[in-house]
């Protein structure tokens, strides 16, 4: 199994637990209660000498943080510490709560998460993920009332008698794939990329669509490439904002390119030789930490074959 960057964290999520209320605010008064701060999208992060998860640990500041926070939720344990994320996005100054020193200290987790430890960026691109949502569901999508949190943060129930409709939280699936054809794989250049990053096609799947059909039908859209055999590769958690990447690699069955799709720059066919030499040129491919390189690296080592 290939674990992907924000994925293969070890904590216990115990979900079996989220609905047990008192267990939660018993739990929030642990003296080992490691509190995840996140405020606007942004994550608590120190980054000297290296980057790493900065945890608010003092039982004052936990307690400040979880009474200011909008959203306060139960992540799981993990060495024997309970795990709290809180979302601090009301407060225009989060430097008035203990243990924040810095406003800048919070900082987009794809900014630095390549030189963090993993089982961290895990965690945090998980309270990320999980705020994000939170955030987006303040009110009931059915009905426009006012949503409130269940569930140990896992859960918005609508507060409209008549709807009470519970909300749980939501990943967006979205299919990633590096087509292959032959000794040559097909990257695109996103008008997005702040420069010459040159990766695998994506996008988001349809209602009523399955995966090998978003698969094939974003590489159609995208570059007028038909695609024949689709082949899953792996996943990874993709809190930017609320993403799961789902990889494949896809067999090309023509060849010309044609580019109709606003989000594309450019798309070309590249050799395995053009491969090796891109990178520190010109031109670049995902880092490590994004799985379009690693979908990227396995065809490099010839472990793809249609
Ligand atoms: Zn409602």
């Amino acid at each position: 199994m290939h674990v992907n960057f924000y994925a293969g964290g070890t904590l216990d999520r115990t979900a079996p637990l989220r609905r047990d209320d008192a267990h939660f605010q018993a739990l929030l008064a642990e003296p080992v209660t490691r509190v995840v701060a996140v405020w606007r999208d942004r994550n608590l992060i120190r980054t000297d000498p290296e980057p790493a998860a900065i945890w608010l640990t003092e039982p004052a500041a936990v307690a400040e943080a979880v009474s200011a926070a909008r959203t306060v939720a139960l992540l799981g344990r993990g060495d024997g510490c309970p795990y709290v994320a809180v979302d601090l996005s009301e407060l225009d100054d989060p430097t008035v709560l203990a243990g924040i020193d810095r406003a800048e200290d919070f900082i987009g987790l794809r900014d630095v998460s390549a030189a963090m430890n993993r089982e961290e960026a895990a965690l945090l691109a998980y309270a990320k993920g999980l705020m994000f949502w939170h955030g987006r569901h303040l009110f009931c999508g059915a009905c426009g009332a006012p949503t409130h949190v269940e569930a140990s943060g896992h859960v918005r129930r609508c507060t409209n008698p008549d709807c009470a409709v519970q909300h749980f939280p939501r990943t967006d699936p979205a299919v990633i794939m590096l087509v292959v054809q032959g000794d040559r794989c097909l990257l695109g250049r996103n008008r997005r990329f702040p420069f010459k990053l040159y990766s695998a096609l994506a996008g988001f799947v349809e209602p009523g669509e399955s995966l090998e059909e978003a698969v094939i039908r974003e590489v159609l859209e995208e570059a007028g490439v038909h695609v024949g055999g689709v082949r899953y590769h792996s996943s990874q958690p993709w809190p930017f904002p609320g993403s799961i990447m789902l990889g494949f690699h896809a067999e090309g069955i023509s060849e010309e390119i044609v580019i109709e799709d606003d989000e594309l720059l450019d798309a070309q066919w590249f050799t395995r030789d053009q491969l090796s030499r891109i990178d520190g040129q010109d031109m670049r491919l995902p880092r490590s930490d994004a799985i379009a390189r690693q979908l990227v690296d396995a065809w490099l080592r010839g472990d793809v074959a249609f």
